[in-house]
């Protein structure tokens, strides 16, 4: 079933007096529990893809359907640095007036289950770089919503920081089974987690490629090491170097 459809999507920004086209007829589709990478050059329209999704912005024509709740992690892990780790994950609950027992026990379910219960009274800068975005990823959880949002999740983490986080993120995605759309600019974290690749040309976007991913690995570090992976790797870099 599909979740999200993209049909034919158009999107113009007007700045000052100038029009520029970043959307140029973008169409695909999401199913249930997949997990989906877009990929594309810096400034190619990636975010602009997520805001859409997310309905901060509305698209200049084409059609978007959304089936459920939409989680968005942005680009920066936005902790609020004068509140606890606790704090800072229930703030969508709080927001959303539901800080109810069911939903608190999940919460609580994650905290115990993804490592952080020793650090609930903790602040975000006693934390690294890895364990904040283990929380930023578990407070958008928390409303539990339906469809999951990603803008380079990895992208200020050192290398092998990004490796071991990576792992840890797909293991919730998957433990969780959210429907997860993962926007990146590096290919091998594409390759690595997605079911699914859409490759974008640079500025105005159109898909220049989609791309099934099937490496049957149960983490992303072991699908690196799969011998398939230099096999999309290949692909992914000869479809991107064609255009
Ligand atoms: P990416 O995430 O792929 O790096 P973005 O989606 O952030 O790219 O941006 C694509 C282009 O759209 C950029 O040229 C950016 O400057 C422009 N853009 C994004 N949001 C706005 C906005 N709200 N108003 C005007 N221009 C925007
Ligand atoms: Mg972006």
């Amino acid at each position: 079933m599909n979740v999200l459809v993209f049909n034919n999507v158009y999107k113009k920004f007007c700045q000052k007096d100038e029009e520029i086209d970043v959307l140029d007829n973008i169409s695909f589709d999401v199913k249930e529990g997949e997990i989906v990478a877009i990929v594309g050059p810096s400034g190619s329209g990636k975010s602009t893809i997520l805001n859409l999704i997310s309905k901060l912005i509305n698209p200049t024509s084409g059609e978007i359907q959304v089936k459920g709740k939409i989680g968005y992690m942005f680009q920066r892990d936005c902790l609020f640095e004068w509140k606890t780790i606790f704090k800072n994950i229930i703030l969508g609950l709080e927001i959303q007036k539901n800080k109810d027992e069911k939903n608190l026990k999940r919460v609580n379910r994650m905290i115990e289950e993804y490592g952080l219960k020793d650090f609930t009274n903790a602040f975000p800068n006693q934390l690294s770089g890895g364990m904040r975005q283990r929380v930023a990823l578990i407070r958008t959880l928390a409303v539990n919503p339906d469809i999951l949002l990603l803008d380079e999740p990895f992208a200020a983490l050192d290398y092998q920081t990004k490796l071991k986080v990576s792992n840890d993120i797909y293991e919730i995605i998957k433990k969780e089974n959210k429907t997860t759309i993962m926007v990146t600019h590096d290919i091998t974290e594409a390759i690595s987690m997605a079911d699914k690749i859409i490759v974008l040309s640079k500025r105005p976007a159109h898909v220049i490629e989609k791309i099934d991913i099937d490496i049957n690995e149960t983490s992303p570090i072991k699908k690196r090491q799969n011998e398939k992976f230099q096999k999309y790797f290949e692909k992914l870099w000869n479809v991107i170097n064609v255009e």
